[in-house]
This record gives C-alpha cells, structure tokens and sequence, in this order.
C-alpha cells in the first residue's frame, strides 16, 4: 500500500496502523512539513519503506514505487494556518497535480484510491453542524483558499475518475484532529496553546475565543479512515468528533490539564477564520460503524505528555 505523506502528522499514525495489521507500507514524503522523527521508530521495519520525493512532479522512479499498488491512500499536503501563508503553491501543487498523478496510478493498478479531505471544504459553514450534503461556504481568493480549494479540486478530480474511468476511490473529510507528532510551531491551536501552557507563557487565543472546534484524538481518526479503507464506499464521510468547544474553553481546559501557571490573553483573529465547526457524522456512524473513543481530557493529556517531553529537551 501507498501512503502520501508518510512522515507527517495523521499519516504517520496511519502507517503504524497499517504496519500492525501486517500491510507492507511504501511512504512518499519530501518533509516539506513532516519529519523523519515521526517514522524513525520504523527504519528497520521489514514492511516499511520510506521514499523522499516531492509529489508535485508525478511518482519518484524508485524501485519501492514499481510494484502494483492495491490501495493508495493520498494524505501528503501542508494542513496547518501557518502553511497557507508560507507553502500556498506547494499546497495547490499536491492537492492539484500530484492528485492527478496518483488517481492514474490508483487506475491503472486497479487500487482503491483514498483521499484525506477536509472540513475546510465547508469554508466558514452557514449550516450547523455541517453534514456531508452542505456545498459549503468558501472564499475563493482568501489567504485560506489556497488549502480549502484544492482539497475540493482534489475531491472534483477523484469523483472524476471515479465518474469516467470507474477507478474505486474514498473521500474523507477529517475535521481538527490533534495529538503526538503534531509540530508545536505550526500555528494550530492546540499545539499551541500546550506550548504556550508549559512554558508558562500567555496562552493566545484569538479573537474573542468564541469560535468553536470539535477537537478528534488522532486514534479515533485512524480507526474512521482505515474502516473507510475497509468498506466499499466512496463517501464523502466526515470523521471527527461532536466534541465541540470555543477556543476560550480548549484553552482553559489545556492550562488546567498542564497545570500552568499561564494566563489567557486575546489577539486579533485571522481572516476568513471559521466561526464554528462540528461534524454531522451520521454517515460515518450508520456506513462505518464509527463512534469516537477517546475524550478530549484524556486525548489532549496524552498530547501534554508528548510535548511536555520535548518543551523539557
Ligand atoms: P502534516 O503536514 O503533518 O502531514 C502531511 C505530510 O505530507 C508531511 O509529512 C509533508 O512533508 C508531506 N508532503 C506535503 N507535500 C508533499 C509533497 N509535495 N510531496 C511529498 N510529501 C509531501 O499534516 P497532517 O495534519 O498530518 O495532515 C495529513 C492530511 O490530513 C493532509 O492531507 C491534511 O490536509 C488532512 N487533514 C488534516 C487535518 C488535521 O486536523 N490534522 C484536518 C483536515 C485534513
């Protein structure tokens, strides 16, 4: 199995999953945001094998790429706030053109081709919470178009050949998932705020605090990808979690978990920045069987743990 952006964040925690039920994984990644630390502990893994090449250009020649694929699963392309701004050709470039490459690969070896999606394809949603139906609410020339619209060029062109070359393709929709392997700088909030919170620093939240996020542990979004690996549906399916909460409550709730000494502070908010966002995940509940499993005090405390470890290095 192919999975795009190996070593980053989700997909890293993806391939272990893959790698514990016995999958030989083949990793493409050009560390653009990820990082050969999230998949170190795999180097010598007999099933494992990671490749470093940029996507933009089509599939690297490497002999790990040769062989037939059975499933594809495309999970590279910079996600975070502070990506958009510095990466936005290099967002449109994966999400666009490698998308195309890799939907003909996913053809022409008859794999199931699956797409890791995004919330940010509802834009800032009129509609509450935003079921798979909703078309979503997106500006298009917005310093966040750049990742909202080429993930929806993505979906557009994996519906396509799903339409005109019968290719067996998944769409996934993941809304904010968190924890270990996220990149503290990265401009999210939670690994934000958990910094911010162990070191004692002022905990910036924006605006007023009051935009919401359903916040998804990363366990409970692999478990929804792979089930929708595992069935035969072509989505698109939401994964996430009803978890919501305002920015001014994830960060009360992370100064409280860390016990900081941190106290809230209020900065200008950025443009286009979704009001509210929580998933209808009744598709993935009645196709997938999926439930989330892991609440945010226990997840987020997991994720203190992982950067308490390397705020203390
Ligand atoms: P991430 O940045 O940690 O992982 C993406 C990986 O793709 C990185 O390792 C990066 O180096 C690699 N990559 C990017 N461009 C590449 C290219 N041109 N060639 C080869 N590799 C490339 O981000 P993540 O949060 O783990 O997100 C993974 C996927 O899930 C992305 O497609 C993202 O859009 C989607 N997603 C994530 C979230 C979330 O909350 N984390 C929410 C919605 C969607």
């Amino acid at each position: 199995m192919l999975v795009t952006g190996g070593a980053g964040f989700v997909p890293s925690h993806i391939v272990d999953e893959l790698l514990a039920r016995g999958v030989t994984v083949v990793a493409i990644d050009n560390f653009v945001t990820g990082s050969k630390e999230n998949v170190a502990h795999l180097a010598e893994h007999p099933d494992f094998t990671l490749v470093e090449a940029d996507l933009a250009y089509g599939l690297p020649a490497d002999p790990a790429v040769e062989e037939r694929f059975d499933a594809i699963m495309h999970c590279a392309s910079p996600a975070s706030p502070t990506d958009f701004g510095l990466l936005p050709i290099e967002i449109m470039k994966v999400n666009g053109p490698a998308t195309l490459h890799l939907l003909e690969r996913a053809t022409t070896d008859g794999a199931r081709f699956l797409v890791t999606s995004t919330s940010e394809a509802y834009g800032d949603p009129e509609v509450h919470p935003q079921p798979e139906t909703y078309w979503g609410n997106v500006n298009p020339i917005g310093i966040r178009s750049v990742y909202d619209e080429s993930k929806r060029f993505a979906e557009a062109a994996t519906m396509a050949y799903h339409r005109s070359r019968g290719t067996d393709v998944a769409i996934v929709r993941i809304f904010n998932t968190y924890g270990p392997r996220m990149r503290s700088d990265d401009g999210r909030a939670i690994p934000t705020f958990i910094t911010q919170a162990l070191r004692g620093e002022p905990i910036t939240v924006h605006g007023t605090g009051d935009q919401t996020r359903s916040i998804c542990y990363v366990d409970d979004l692999v478990r929804g990808i792979l089930a929708l690996l595992d069935s035969g549906e072509t989505g698109p399916i939401n994964c996430g979690t009803e978890y919501e909460m305002t920015m001014r409550q994830l960060a009360e709730t992370i100064v409280n978990l860390a016990g900081s000494p941190s106290q809230i502070t209020y900065v200008p908010r950025t443009s286009d920045d979704p009001e509210r966002r929580r998933p209808d995940l009744t598709r993935a509940r009645t196709l997938l069987g999926y439930e989330p499993q892991v609440g945010p005090d226990e997840g987020l405390r997991t994720t203190i743990e992982y950067f308490a470890q390397r705020v203390a290095n």
